[in-house]
């Protein structure tokens, strides 16, 4: 389980987070939501340990992890543009967090191949990831995110990148996955939409504060 209690951070003049608390429990798929500039990244660097907060703490199964280093935490990030290996094929770049964690070649092999089978990628094991489409690359990615077992799966703005149609595919075959799986996951986005969709739980944020907690279906009847 996830804890993140009053947590802030500011930058300058800005206050990016502002006593921002709230819990998950395993297996949640929770979706941040807001307008740009409302905290939504510096929330997910803050998990992701890539930033310290000045204020309050992040608790893994009431561990203390706010200073723990980002490797250490074993969460796996997906960026808005994916950062795949484009010098790698498709299965060396999944294998990549295996082999990081020395997993046998062998073995790093056998699960990348489920994990693409698992994405819908299967046959394009040898291809380059820059002859993929968008739609592809990101499937790529979130397979390189799982294939490592991650306690939590961070996703910011994954599916930015994409045009309409293929993000509406793109999004159910995430969600898929995400179920057949039942990683926990946060999913940071601007896109009412997107949140109601995959998210059993919406965080609203605001001006670096949480605005509103609750199922979609709480905040649809009660927005
Ligand atoms: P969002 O992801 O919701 O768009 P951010 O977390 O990126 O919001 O930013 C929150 C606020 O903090 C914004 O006002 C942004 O300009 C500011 N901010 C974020 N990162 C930095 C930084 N590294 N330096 C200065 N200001 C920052
Ligand atoms: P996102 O679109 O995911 O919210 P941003 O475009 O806000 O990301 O930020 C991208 C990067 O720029 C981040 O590393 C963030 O820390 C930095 N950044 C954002 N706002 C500012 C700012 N006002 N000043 C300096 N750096 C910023």
């Amino acid at each position: 389980m996830l804890q993140v209690r009053t947590v802030s951070k500011q930058y300058g003049q800005t206050l990016a987070l502002s006593k921002v608390s709230f819990n998950m429990q395993d297996g949640e798929t929770l979706a941040i939501l807001g307008p740009s500039g409302c905290g939504k990244s510096t929330l997910l660097r803050v998990l992701a340990g890539l930033e310290h907060p000045d204020q309050g703490d992040v608790l893994w199964d009431d561990q203390e992890i706010t200073h723990l280093p980002p490797e250490k935490r074993l969460f796996s990030l997906v960026f808005q543009d994916y950062a795949l290996f484009p010098h790698l094929n498709v299965l060396a770049n999944v294998m990549f967090g295996l082999i990081e964690r020395k997993t046998p070649r062998k073995q790093a092999g056998q699960v990348a191949l489920d994990w693409l089978e698992k994405v819908n990628l299967q046959g394009l094991e040898r291809r380059r990831v820059t002859e993929l489409s968008g739609g592809q690359q990101q499937r790529v990615a979130v397979a390189r995110a799982l294939a490592v077992n991650p306690r939590l799966l961070l996703l910011d703005e994954p599916f930015s990148n994409l045009d309409q149609q293929l993000r509406e595919e793109v999004q159910n075959e995430l969600l898929a996955t995400l179920r057949e799986t039942r990683s926990s996951t946060i999913l940071v986005t601007h896109d009412q939409q997107e949140a109601f969709k995959l998210a059993s739980r919406v965080i609203v944020m605001r001006e670096g504060k949480i605005e509103q907690v609750g199922t979609p279906s709480d905040l649809y009847h009660h927005p």
